[in-house]
């Protein structure tokens, strides 16, 4: 067999017969078993509460400097990894963004999202919580702009609530059924029938690019997530 092929690669030349050359290798995307691990050394190194933490710092300084200035000033939050933090499901889940499936905390298996959503036990993120209610001190108005859908409504209510949002001025959530090709082709729009009521959103607050995509907001600010994508 092997004598087949030499002579095979001989008729062809020896070039024709060569290991993969290195060039072809380096095209390869980044190796996902090697960026969960990156991840979760940033996680748990204390780095990515760091950078959350400066980041909403940022974001609470302007508000407090700019929101005296206009007639009604607003804040929008963004609630996954901007508000509230999955990390207990993104760990469990091995950072895969599985939406269906049972969520049993006692049991060791991954959990679907949505189930995991529906128990309500998100833990605020502390720099998120602080800026919020700087916000609230400062009578600035806050708006929840997510993409959870409305089937998630009262868990999520419930859940903003226990972890510290209490008295924010409205919650926006994704019609049950509705699909939009970004979060920015949802949230863009409703930023801008809040500023049709008069308000000026002084900053606008999520993890994700398509959060702060679309304008309608004096300042974007993001935060750090290395953990998953929403387009
Ligand atoms: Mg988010």
């Amino acid at each position: 067999m092997r004598s087949g092929l030499w002579a095979i690669c001989l008729s062809l030349g020896l070039a024709a017969c060569t290991a993969a050359p290195s060039s072809d290798v380096v095209r390869q995307p980044a190796n996902v078993g090697d960026a969960k691990i990156a991840a979760l050394s940033y996680k748990n190194s204390g780095q990515y509460d760091r950078d959350l933490t400066a980041v909403a710092a940022k974001a609470q300084s302007w508000l407090t400097r700019r929101s005296p200035a206009v007639a009604r000033p607003a804040l929008v939050l963004d609630i996954d990894e901007t508000a509230l933090s999955n990390w207990p499901v993104i760990q469990r889940d091995d950072f895969g963004r599985p939406i269906g499936g049972p969520c049993d905390l006692a049991a060791d298996a991954p959990c679907g999202w949505a189930a995991w959503d529906q128990l309500g036990v998100d833990e605020a993120i502390a720099p998120t919580l602080a800026l919020y209610r700087a916000a609230i001190a400062a009578k600035v108005d806050v708006f929840f702009i997510t993409g959870r859908p409305e089937n998630q409504r009262m868990a999520t209510e419930r859940n903003l609530v226990t972890a510290g949002y209490a008295g924010y001025a409205k919650l926006y959530m994704v019609p049950d059924g509705a699909h939009f090709p970004s979060a920015s082709a949802f949230k863009a729009p409703i930023r801008a029938q809040i500023e049709q009521q008069g308000y000026t959103i002084v900053a606008n607050v999520g993890d994700q690019p398509s959060d702060l995509a679309g304008g309608h907001a004096e300042k974007a600010f993001q935060l750090p997530n290395p953990f998953y994508r929403v387009p």
